[in-house]
C-alpha cells in the first residue's frame, strides 16, 4: 500500500498523489451537494458562508445565510450596521463572538476601500481570520491555488496519506499544510479543497467513515484499523464528557440570548434568566460572564460608579446591554 512514514518529510509517492486525486475528483463530480456559496465568487459571500459553517451544521446554515445577506446584503451594510443588531441577527447560530469579528472583519475591509485582499497574508490581517478562513477566501472566492484545511479536510488527507488519526493526529498542522501543498493539482485549487471538504464532510467523517464503499479504499493508510481505531476510542472516552448546560460557554450564550430580547438588564434582571436557581450569592459569577461578555464585544456593562463590590444591594444598579 503506498503512502509516507509519519516522521519522514518525504514527497508524496507520485502514484499516490496520482490516484487520490483522480479518485476524490470523480467522487466529487458525482457525490456534492448544491450549496448556495457554491455559485459565488463575492468574497464577502464567502467570508459570511465559512464563519456560519464554523461550528455550525451544513442545513442550518443555509437559511441563516440567504436572511442574513437580505439584512446586510454588502460588506458596507454589516460594516456601517449597529453591533447589538449584528449579534441579534446572529440568534441561534451560537459562538456570538464569530457575529463581532465578522462584523469588525468588515469595517476593516471598508477602510481599505471596500475591496477584499487577494492573498493569504493580507487576508490574515483582518481582525478574526485565521489560516482557514483566509485560503478559504483566496481560494474559492479568488481561485486561487492555495493549500489550507480544516478538520475534515486534515482528518481526509492525515487518513489517506499517513494512516489513522484516531485516538489523535500523529503529525504536526505544519506537516499537513505541506501534504495539502502538495496535493493540490495545479489550476485546480477550487475544486480540489470543495472535494476535500465535501469527502470529509459525506464519506470519511469522524466517527464513522464508509470505507466499505469509499473509492480511496485501495490507497488509504488508515483503512486496515481506522473503525477499530474509532471503537476503541469511544470505549475509553466512556461517559467522562463535561455537561455542556454547566459550562462557561453555554451562560454566556444564555446571557446574549436574554440581552437580544431585552435591550438593557440589571444583573438582578438578568440573573433569573440565565440561571434558573440564581441568588444574591451567583452575583459575582453572574458579573464575570458579563465582563467576558464585554472584553470580547459582546455586552456592554453601565456602572454608575467604580469599582464595585457585586452584593445583594449592587445588583440592582449594574445594567447590562448589547453593545451600541
Ligand atoms: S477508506 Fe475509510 S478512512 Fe480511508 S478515506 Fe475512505 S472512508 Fe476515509
Amino acid at each position: 500500500m503506498p503512502g509516507i512514514d509519519p516522521q519522514s518529510t518525504d514527497q508524496i509517492p507520485g502514484d499516490l498523489v496520482a490516484t487520490f486525486r483522480t479518485h476524490l475528483l470523480d467522487w466529487w463530480v458525482h457525490q456534492h451537494r448544491d450549496l448556495p456559496w457554491r455559485h459565488t465568487r463575492d468574497p464577502y459571500r464567502i467570508l459570511i458562508s465559512e464563519v456560519m459553517l464554523q461550528q455550525t451544521q451544513v442545513d442550518r446554515v443555509i437559511p441563516y445565510y440567504h436572511e442574513w445577506l437580505e439584512t446586510f446584503p454588502t460588506v458596507e451594510a454589516l460594516a456601517a450596521a449597529p453591533v447589538a443588531e449584528v449579534i441579534r441577527r446572529w440568534k441561534g447560530l451560537g459562538y456570538n463572538r464569530r457575529a463581532v469579528n465578522l462584523q469588525r472583519s468588515a469595517q476593516a475591509v471598508v477602510a481599505m476601500g471596500g475591496e477584499f485582499p487577494r492573498t493569504v497574508e493580507e487576508l490574515l490581517a483582518l481582525p478574526g481570520i485565521g489560516p482557514y478562513t483566509a485560503g478559504a477566501i483566496a481560494c474559492f472566492a479568488f481561485e486561487q491555488d492555495v493549500p489550507f484545511f480544516d478538520t475534515n479536510m486534515r482528518r481526509v488527507l492525515h487518513r489517506v496519506i499517513i494512516g489513522s488519526d484516531v485516538p489523535k493526529p500523529v503529525v504536526s498542522d505544519r506537516r499537513i499544510t505541506e501534504l495539502a501543498a502538495q496535493m493540490l493539482p495545479p489550476g485546480e485549487g477550487w475544486v480540489w479543497n470543495q472535494a476535500l471538504i465535501e469527502f470529509g464532510a459525506l464519506q470519511c467523517t469522524a466517527r464513522k467513515p464508509l470505507c466499505v464503499i469509499c473509492p480511496l479504499q485501495a490507497e488509504c493508510r488508515a483503512r486496515p484499523t481506522i473503525h477499530a481505531d474509532i471503537a476503541a476510542a469511544g470505549r475509553k472516552r466512556g461517559g467522562t464528557g463535561e455537561v455542556f448546560e454547566t459550562t462557561n460557554r453555554y451562560f454566556r450564550g444564555r446571557v446574549v440570548d436574554a440581552l437580544r430580547e431585552d435591550a438593557s438588564l440589571t444583573l438582578q434582571e438578568l440573573g433569573p434568566k440565565v440561571k434558573a436557581d440564581f441568588s444574591s450569592e451567583d452575583g459575582a459569577w453572574l458579573y464575570g460572564v458579563v465582563q467576558g461578555l464585554a472584553r470580547d464585544g459582546l455586552a456592554r456593562i453601565a456602572e454608575p460608579a467604580a469599582p464595585y463590590t457585586i452584593s445583594e444591594e449592587t445588583l440592582p444598579e449594574i445594567t447590562v446591554t448589547l453593545p451600541e
